[in-house]
């Protein structure tokens, strides 16, 4: 039977990347210290090292399919939580200019400690609200791509995160199956921000059954300057 870092390479592997020995290595003790920290703070719900690297580090790279990177761009995680899906991208492409957005300290915190360990720079932690900084003209409109996985649906989910986008750049959102639907419910919203929805793909997840989407948003205009709304306004009332 095959061990959970056989299933990293070889995963990695049918994704199109393949991974050196120091960035197993990092992968590894990012696992290590994301279980370590799980059991004092909420992070995963996930314990099993072949979980977190099908569910958490593969899902994530997975998001290759969509972006093409050559490595050095700026690059958002809005609502990131334990890093994902940002972190195990800068771990193949050490270059990026990554920031690490969540509303939660704690989370924050563990980001911080795991980048230290693994040795990752140029990454810009912020603890605070999508909906604040997004008004801030030190982030608003000011990355080549920003990616988001399970933080809220499209419509809610497109208010936190095109006003980071610059024209001409993409937001890529880690999705399911329901996302068709969350396109349509979600097509205003985007339309009113600046942004249009190129195509939705569907991805294979390596050793997995899960169905996984990637709804790609081209940013097409700037972003009215009364978007994002207060905190909250978002989700409360979706555009
Ligand atoms: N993206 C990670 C993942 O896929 O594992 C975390 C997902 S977790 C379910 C959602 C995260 O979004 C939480 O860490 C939460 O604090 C953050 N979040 C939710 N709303 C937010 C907002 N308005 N601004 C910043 N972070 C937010």
């Amino acid at each position: 039977m095959m061990d959970y870092k056989e299933k990293l390479t070889k995963g990695s592997k049918e994704l199109g990347i393949d991974l050196n020995q120091s960035q197993v290595e990092q992968f590894l003790n990012y696992m290590q210290v994301l279980r370590k920290w799980n059991k004092k703070i909420n992070l995963t719900a996930l314990d099993k090292p072949e979980e977190i690297i099908v569910k958490h580090f593969l899902d994530s790279l997975s998001c290759v399919k969509g972006i093409n990177l050559v490595g050095k761009e700026k690059v958002i995680d809005v609502g990131t939580g334990a890093g994902f899906p940002s972190l195990p991208l800068k771990i193949i492409y050490p270059d990026l200019a990554l920031t690490l957005l969540d509303a939660s300290k704690k989370r924050v915190s563990f980001l911080q400690r795991v980048c230290y360990k693994l040795g990752l720079s140029k990454v810009e932690f912020i603890h605070g609200r999508a909906e604040d900084y997004g008004q801030n003209d030190d982030y608003r409109e000011r990355y080549d791509y920003a990616v988001a996985r399970a933080v809220a649906s499209l419509n809610v989910l497109s208010e936190y995160v095109v006003p980071f986008v610059k024209k001409e750049g993409q937001f890529i959102a880690q999705k399911g199956p329901e996302v068709e639907q969350e396109v349509i419910n979600g097509e205003q919203a985007i339309k009113l921000l600046g942004g249009k929805v190129l195509k939705v793909k569907e991805i294979t997840l390596p050793f997995s059954e899960a169905e996984r989407r990637l709804a790609i948003i081209d940013k097409v205009s700037s972003t009215p300057v009364e978007y994002p709304r207060q905190a909250g306004q978002p989700k409360k009332k979706p555009l």
